[in-house]
């Protein structure tokens, strides 16, 4: 393994699943569902297959029904009007969005702010471009974890290329505010960055909070790569379908890059996740609501069992910390956890470059079955 890449190792997700399964805990630590997404868009793939639709190759910018479904989308959301043919990329879901798009837009020594803690991909696809990580830390602010402002705008440098940024926020479930996406968007312009923006929890919002695409903001719209999938939204983590949008210019570097990873991907999914972009404003409501219930039921057993709970406002990942249980470090916690409670949950720290301020935070998933839930709550109150 070369220099770039072993400081990585294996991901946390992995590593924490196989535990899950050796030990045969709840697994409350990787971000999939323990249900499938809608009936009528399995029904739309199996269509797909049976019709010989994107059995071959599709088109390396994805298949024309699922870029006119993603422009359409975000038109009718966010009054946000992309050009299907030359603004809108498919690619093997968001993480292969992350890689090309950091591969085709920094040079070796270019630096990129990213929010920490962050998500596992984004310091690996980083070092693979070449580029420098240079974290802002979001911090406990108030129940939830917030962005200093000042912060950002002090790490701004002459070498910073671009910002990657996440909202609604893996691990913490934060939602930036408008105001905060205003300043970031007013820096980006000042300092002339481009923005990497990962929207891939855009639907999961809850109590009223908005997801706003920084791409609507002023000046946001030819400096911003948007980055969305249907692993979330829709139940289908294992379809690998996501997508970019951005400007023409933006969207040819990003497919230079797409094109030497996967060349093109999941053809007969790609029909599938058109109609599943077309589903009607009822399926969007429902799933939303369903998931409230579930974060509600999981941070109230969490509180129970005696963690400090970060209620978040997005996205299906609860934060705690668990130093009220009197632990302080959350690594050694959640590797113990399968064995006093047969609970897996995911470590904050190993989001984190400064290791120190997430080793108290440990992260619960809640996009299981309301009995899982229910079942995991009452093991962790043996903690
Ligand atoms: N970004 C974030 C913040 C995520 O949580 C995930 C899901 N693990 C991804 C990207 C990857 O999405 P996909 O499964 O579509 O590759
Ligand atoms: N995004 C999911 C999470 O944060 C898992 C992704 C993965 O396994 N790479 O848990």
């Amino acid at each position: 393994l070369n220099r770039r890449l072993a400081e990585f190792g294996t991901t946390i997700f992995a590593e924490m699943s196989a535990l899950a399964v050796r030990t045969g805990s709840i697994n409350l630590g990787q971000g999939f569902p323990d249900t499938d997404g809608p009936e009528e868009v399995r029904e739309a793939a199996v269509r797909a297959l049976r019709d010989g639709r994107g059995n071959q190759y599709p088109p390396g910018p994805g298949v024309p029904e699922l870029r006119s479904a993603v422009a359409a989308h975000q038109l009718r959301r966010y009054g946000l009007s992309y050009d299907p043919d030359t603004e809108v990329l498919v690619t093997a879901g968001a993480t292969e969005a992350i890689a090309a798009s950091l591969l085709a837009l920094l040079e070796p020594g270019d630096e990129v702010i990213a929010l920490e803690p962050y998500y596992d991909s984004y310091a690996a696809c980083i070092a693979m471009a070449g580029g420098k990580r240079v974290p802002v830390t979001l911090r406990p602010d108030g129940g939830s974890f917030r962005l200093d402002l000042d912060e950002l705008r002090d790490a701004v440098t002459d070498r910073t290329r671009l910002l990657l940024i996440n909202t609604p926020h893996n691990p913490t479930g934060t939602v930036l505010t408008r105001e905060e996406l205003t300043a970031i968007a007013r820096l980006a312009v000042e300092r002339d960055l481009l923005v990497v923006t990962d929207e891939v929890y855009e639907h999961l919002v809850f109590d009223g909070a908005e997801h706003l695409p920084l791409a609507a903001f002023p000046g946001m719209r030819e400096r911003t790569v948007t980055i969305s999938s249907s692993g979330k939204t829709f139940s289908f983590t294992g379809w690998k379908v996501g997508w970019v949008t951005a400007s023409p210019g933006l969207v040819a570097a990003v497919r230079s890059a797409k094109q030497f990873l996967t060349y093109v991907s999941s053809g007969p999914f790609q029909y599938a996740v058109a109609e599943a972009l077309a589903l009607p404003e009822s399926y969007f409501t429902a799933f939303r609501e369903d998931l409230r219930a579930k974060r509600d039921l999981l941070a109230a057993g969490l509180a129970e069992a005696g963690f400090t709970v970060f209620r978040p406002a997005g996205t299906y990942f609860v934060t705690t910390d668990i130093r009220p249980l009197g632990e302080s470090d959350g690594v050694a916690f959640c590797r113990s956890l399968p064995e006093r409670a047969g609970v897996v949950a995911i470590p904050n720290a190993v989001f984190y470059d400064h290791r120190e301020e997430g080793a108290p935070f440990v992260r619960f998933a809640f996009c299981k079955r309301t009995s899982v839930l229910e079942e995991a709550v009452r093991r962790l109150k043996t903690l």
